[in-house]
């Protein structure tokens, strides 16, 4: 069995990584939604409440699950048993990054390569932080995230 994971704070979960969950579960047997859980980068929402916001954008999707992980990528994918990890490329500005990270998961574990997708040029400047920027202000939020999504935002600005 093929299994990946794609993994990433999703503070909260955008149409933009949506659009990449739904390309990657094509590709393989299992995806797996690693959530990082990390104080450090002092999230708007809790582990638990981003995992609940991705297991209700991907009920309709059989072969994704979602679960948190803290420490290395890599040895969260080993004992999941996935060799394919999963990362979304927006611009020119996410490579430098994206390639030191995946440089390092493979140095350190061979056996585990990471894949990059290509944005869909609809969310090419679509993260989390805008839509956290935007949520702000009251601005509109329909065409950056889903509805349930929009709703729990709404509800942490207490709108
Ligand atoms: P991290 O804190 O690991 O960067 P994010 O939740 O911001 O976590 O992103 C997780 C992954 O999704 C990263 O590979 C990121 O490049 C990708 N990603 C984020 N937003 C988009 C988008 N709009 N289109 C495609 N990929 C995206």
């Amino acid at each position: 069995m093929n299994t990946a994971i794609y993994p990433g704070s999703f503070d909260p979960v955008t149409l933009g990584h949506q659009d990449i969950i739904c390309r990657a579960a094509k590709m393989t047997d299992h995806l797996i939604i690693g959530v990082l859980n990390n104080s450090s980068k002092r999230p708007l929402f809790t582990v638990e409440e981003r995992i609940d916001m991705i297991r209700e954008v991907t009920k309709e999707l059989p072969n994704v699950s979602v679960e948190s992980f803290g420490g290395l990528l890599v040895d969260f994918a080993r004992e999941r048993n996935a060799g394919i990890i999963v990362r979304g490329l927006r611009a020119i500005a996410d490579f430098e990054y994206e390639l030191q990270l995946a440089q390092t998961n493979r140095t350190i574990c061979p056996e585990i390569d990471t894949i990059f997708l290509s944005t869909s040029l609809d969310y090419s400047f679509l993260s989390s932080s805008i839509v956290k920027e935007i949520a702000s202000y009251h601005g509109a939020l329909d065409q950056f995230v889903a509805p349930y999504v929009e709703e729990k935002i709404r509800k942490k600005w207490g709108k």
